[in-house]
C-alpha cells in the first residue's frame, strides 16, 4: 500500500477553534498550486474565523487534472472489477479508521454537529459499501437468443468523468458519485464546493492509501471558472452535478449542448403533510429532526409543513420540541454571513406579509463562538404567495401553511417548482397510500420526515429539484457513469445458421 501525502492529520476533538492546513489540489497523486496563484480564505462558519486558505484553479488545472487521468484510465479500465473493489473495501475500513477526523473536520468546515458530521460521512461509507458491491450483482446481463446466438451486455466506462458538489455535505455527496463512477471503470475528477473543501481532500489522501492507482481521483478547487472549464471540457464525458437549482440549469444544458452526459441536482421545498389522526408525539419529533437538523441546510429537510383540518396539538409539540434546541449542541451555525442575512429577510418578510413568528431564532447566539447563528424558528400561517412559502430558505425555518382537507395539501404541494422530498403523517394507511401516490416529489416519506433512500435505493428528485435522467446513488449511479455495449455473438458450426435461426 502506498504511503499518504496528506499533509497532517486534522487533530480537533472539540469544537475549539482549530487552525488547519492550506489547501492545493490533487493531480495524479500530487499535491498542486492552482495556477492563477489566488487563494481563498477556508471559514469555520462557527466561528466565523479563517481555518486555512485553499488554492484557487484557473482551465489550465482542470485540463492538467484531465490529463492525469487520461494517462491513469486504460490501465484502470483494463482492471477487472473485482480488483477495483478491493481498493473500495480498504477505502471503507480506512474512512472508519479515521471516522473521527472526518468527523471533526466536516464539522469545523461546515459548521454542522459533530453528530451531524458522523451522519455525513457514515451515509459516505454506505455508498462505498454499494459500489463495493457491484461486481457480485452484475450477474444475467446475457442469454441465448436463438441456437447458437448469444447477446450480453456490458458496462462500460466513459473515460474521464467528473462531479461538482455543493457545501452541505462534503463527504456523502462527492461519495455518491466517485465509489461508483471509479468502480464503473473512470477516472474521476471531483471540485468540491469552496465553502468546505477540507472532506474531499482527506478523501483523496484515503483513497491513495487504499491503494488507487494515482490519477483516477484528482481534486481541482476553484469556483465558477472551474466550474465552467469542467463542463466546456471536452475530454471530460459525463458532470454529476449537485447544487442549487439556478446553477444545475445553466451547468445542464451547458454541459448537454457539448454531447456531455449531464445529471445536474438542483434545490428542494420538502413539503411534509400532516393530517389530524397523526401520532402527536412521533409527528412532532420527526418534523423537528428533519427541518432543523444541520441548521435546515439539507435538500432534505421538511420546510413547509402543510397541516390539514385541526392539528394544533402537533403544532404546539412541534414549538415545544424547538424550544428544547441547545443552540451550538443540537444544532450547528449557518453556513456564512450571507446565508445568515438571506435566512432573517425571509423571516422578516413573512412576519410583515402576516405570518405569526411561533419561536423566533433571531438573535440568537451561542456564548463565546462568534461565527453565524440562527435558532430554530417556526412561521405560522404562511401562505403560498410568501417567499417563505413558496421559495427555498436553506436554514432552521420551517413554516406552516393550513388547508381543510387533505385534496387541498395535495394539489398545494403539486404547485411547488421543487419536487425533491415529501411526506405525510397518518396513521391511515389509506391517506398513506393516497399521498404516496400523488404526492410529487422524487423521495415520499410515510411518518418519516426525511426520506432519503439507503443504498441500494437511488437519490434524486422531480421537476426544478434534477435536470437529466435517472438519479445520482444506487444502480442508477452506476448506469450514469457507465454505457451499456451490447454483444451479440454465434459461435455455430452450421454455416447455414442466421442470427435469427
Ligand atoms: P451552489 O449551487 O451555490 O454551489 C454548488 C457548486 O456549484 C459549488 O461547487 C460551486 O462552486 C458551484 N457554483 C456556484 N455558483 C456557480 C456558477 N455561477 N457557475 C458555476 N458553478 C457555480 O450550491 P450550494 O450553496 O453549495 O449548496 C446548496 C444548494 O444545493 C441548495 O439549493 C440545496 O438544495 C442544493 N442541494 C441539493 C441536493 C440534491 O440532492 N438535490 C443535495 C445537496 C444540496
Amino acid at each position: 500500500m502506498q504511503k499518504p501525502t496528506m499533509p497532517q492529520p486534522f487533530a480537533a476533538k472539540s469544537y475549539a477553534f482549530t487552525e488547519y492546513v492550506n489547501l492545493k489540489n490533487w493531480i495524479g497523486g500530487a499535491w498542486k498550486e492552482g495556477s492563477s496563484g489566488n487563494w481563498l480564505d477556508i471559514e469555520n462558519p462557527r466561528h466565523g474565523k479563517t481555518m486555512g486558505k485553499m488554492t484557487l484553479s484557473t482551465a489550465k488545472d482542470v485540463d492538467a487534472a484531465v490529463e492525469a487521468a487520461k494517462k491513469a484510465f486504460p490501465a484502470w479500465r483494463a482492471t477487472p472489477m473485482r480488483e477495483r473493489a478491493q481498493v473500495l473495501f480498504r477505502l471503507k475500513a480506512l474512512m472508519e479508521r479515521d471516522l473521527d477526523e472526518l468527523c471533526w473536520l466536516v464539522s469545523h468546515e461546515n459548521g454542522k454537529t459533530y453528530a451531524e458530521g458522523k451522519g455525513d460521512v457514515e451515509k459516505g461509507i454506505e455508498c462505498v459499501e454499494f459500489a463495493a458491491s457491484l461486481h457480485m450483482m452484475a450477474d444475467g446481463g446475457q442469454l441465448d437468443v436463438s441456437r447458437g446466438v448469444n447477446c450480453r451486455v456490458t458496462h462500460e466506462p466513459l473515460g474521464v468523468v467528473a462531479g461538482i458538489v455543493p457545501f452541505n455535505f462534503p463527504v456523502m455527496v462527492p461519495m455518491w458519485m466517485a465509489p461508483n463512477a471509479i468502480m464503473a471503470g473512470n477516472a474521476f475528477i471531483l471540485k468540491p464546493s469552496e465553502v468546505v473543501p477540507y472532506g474531499a481532500m482527506k478523501l483523496a489522501a484515503l483513497f491513495q492509501e487504499a491503494g488507487l492507482p494515482d490519477g483516477i481521483f484528482n481534486v481541482v478547487n476553484g469556483q465558477r471558472e472551474c466550474v465552467e472549464a469542467i463542463v466546456d471540457h471536452a475530454d471530460i464525458k459525463a458532470v454529476g452535478f449537485v447544487g442549487s437549482t439556478k446553477v444545475a440549469k445553466i451547468l445542464y444544458a451547458r454541459g448537454a449542448a457539448t454531447g456531455k452526459r449531464m445529471l445536474c441536482l438542483g434545490s428542494a421545498k420538502n413539503h411534509v403533510v400532516v393530517v389530524p389522526d397523526a401520532d402527536v408525539q412521533l409527528t412532532s419529533t420527526n418534523i423537528v429532526a428533519s427541518s432543523y437538523g444541520c441548521a435546515g441546510q439539507r435538500c432534505m429537510a421538511s420546510s413547509l409543513m402543510v397541516a390539514v383540518g385541526d392539528v394544533q396539538k402537533i403544532i404546539d409539540g412541534i414549538a415545544d420540541n424547538v424550544r428544547k434546541i441547545r443552540l451550538g449542541e443540537d444544532m450547528g451555525s449557518i453556513i456564512s454571513g450571507a446565508s445568515r442575512e438571506r435566512i432573517l429577510k425571509y423571516i422578516e418578510d413573512a412576519q410583515k406579509a402576516g405570518a405569526k413568528v411561533l419561536v423566533d431564532g433571531r438573535g440568537q447566539n451561542v456564548d463565546g463562538a462568534g461565527g453565524h447563528w440562527i435558532g430554530p424558528t417556526v412561521l405560522d400561517n404562511v401562505t403560498l404567495d410568501m417567499p417563505a412559502g413558496c421559495e427555498e430558505i436553506f436554514g432552521p425555518v420551517l413554516s406552516i401553511v393550513h388547508t381543510k382537507t387533505l385534496e387541498e395539501a395535495i394539489n398545494l404541494q403539486h404547485k411547488s417548482l421543487y419536487a425533491n422530498g415529501a411526506a405525510i403523517f397518518t396513521t391511515s394507511g389509506a391517506v398513506a397510500r393516497t399521498a404516496a401516490d400523488r404526492l410529487e416529489a422524487g423521495m415520499v416519506g410515510i411518518n418519516v420526515g426525511v426520506p432519503v433512500p439507503r443504498e441500494p435505493f437511488s437519490f434524486g428528485g422531480f421537476n426544478s429539484s434534477k435536470f437529466g435522467h435517472g438519479d445520482i446513488t444506487g444502480w442508477d449511479g452506476f448506469r450514469f457513469w457507465s454505457r451499456p455495449k451490447k454483444v451479440t455473438e454465434k459461435w455455430a458450426a452450421a454455416s447455414d445458421a442466421s442470427w435469427m435461426s
